[in-house]
């Protein structure tokens, strides 16, 4: 249990990611060749038995498109959005496949070249999030058809290993994935910094949050450690995590040696939620 207890944010972090992503292999495996339908779907859409989680954005267009409110609809959103309210954007730093598959690659880059770190080319500015997730919800009401569900890359990496499996075949729409992570070449997390609408919501639905990270000023050495651990660029040193669009990932947490970041819950009077 000690060896438990010693074990980092990034330990933990991996483990959550790795199971999360054997999740989306082994469900359409039992669906496939053991016909075991208990259990379908992936983050987009995913159900157990009768319980049925819905992905924020994906509910939110189906409404807008629809101009229904559906009662099991509003239920199978309802878990996802009380996480990112408590919780912020745990899904990014946690769950979802991208981020995943962008943490293995940076593995693999940093073992094959033996660079720690590539440098943030292109730095843009943060609210170009909220840009992305009003323009996707207004192309969604224009066109009439919910957009994120078909093209969003995280629903992608799912939707690709069901057809992998049912068809032994991938789509061409994969290509969105690839084209994500080839992204990270040029700023780290680029597509999550400023471009998925999902990452938006959930920043949006976590600008409350009670689970946050934040930094003792008087024990920081301003080493910087914990501004270059960060995979959104958020300089957690000057309190970025504290800002809404925060994955809670603990990267920043790992990297400080002094201690002065840690995980709070809890509202604290004094501060206001960032949300830049
Ligand atoms: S911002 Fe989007 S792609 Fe990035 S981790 Fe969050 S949900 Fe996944
Ligand atoms: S500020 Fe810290 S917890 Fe938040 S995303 Fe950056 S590294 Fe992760």
């Amino acid at each position: 249990m000690l060896w438990l207890k010693k074990r980092s944010w990034n330990f933990w972090r991996l483990l959550v990611q790795t199971l999360s992503f054997a999740l989306l292999i082994t469900i359409p495996l039992l669906n496939y060749y053991l016909q075991f339908d208990f259990i379908q779907g992936w983050y987009q859409s995913i159900s157990f038995g009768d319980l049925w989680f819905v992905s924020p954005l994906e509910g939110l267009e189906r409404i807008l498109v629809t101009r229904e409110l559906y009662g099991p609809l509003l239920v199978g959103m309802a878990l996802p959005v009380v996480l990112a309210f408590l919780c912020g954007r745990v899904f990014c730093g946690w769950i979802c496949p991208i981020h995943y598959l962008s943490e293995l690659s940076d593995r693999i880059r940093r073992l094959v070249t033996g660079k720690k770190q590539i440098k943030d080319r292109w730095l843009l500015p943060r609210w170009l999030l909220w840009i992305a997730l009003i323009g996707e919800l207004l192309l969604t009401m224009i066109i009439g058809a919910p957009l994120f569900v078909f093209l969003s890359p995280p629903g992608l990496v799912g939707r690709e290993l069901m057809r992998l499996v049912f068809f032994n075949t991938l789509a061409i729409e994969g290509l969105v994935v690839v084209a994500v992570l080839l992204l990270n070449l040029i700023t780290r997390r680029f597509f999550c910094r400023y471009m998925c609408p999902l990452g938006g919501l959930l920043s949006l639905v976590a600008r409350r949050r009670k689970l946050r990270v934040v930094i003792d000023p008087t024990s920081c050495s301003h080493c910087n450690q914990c501004d270059k651990a960060c995979p959104l660029g958020l300089e957690p040193q000057q309190g970025g995590g504290e800002y809404s669009q925060c994955w809670n990932c603990g990267a920043c947490v790992d990297a400080c040696s002094r201690g002065s970041l840690t995980y709070r819950w809890g509202s604290d009077e004094k501060k206001t939620q960032k949300t830049n």
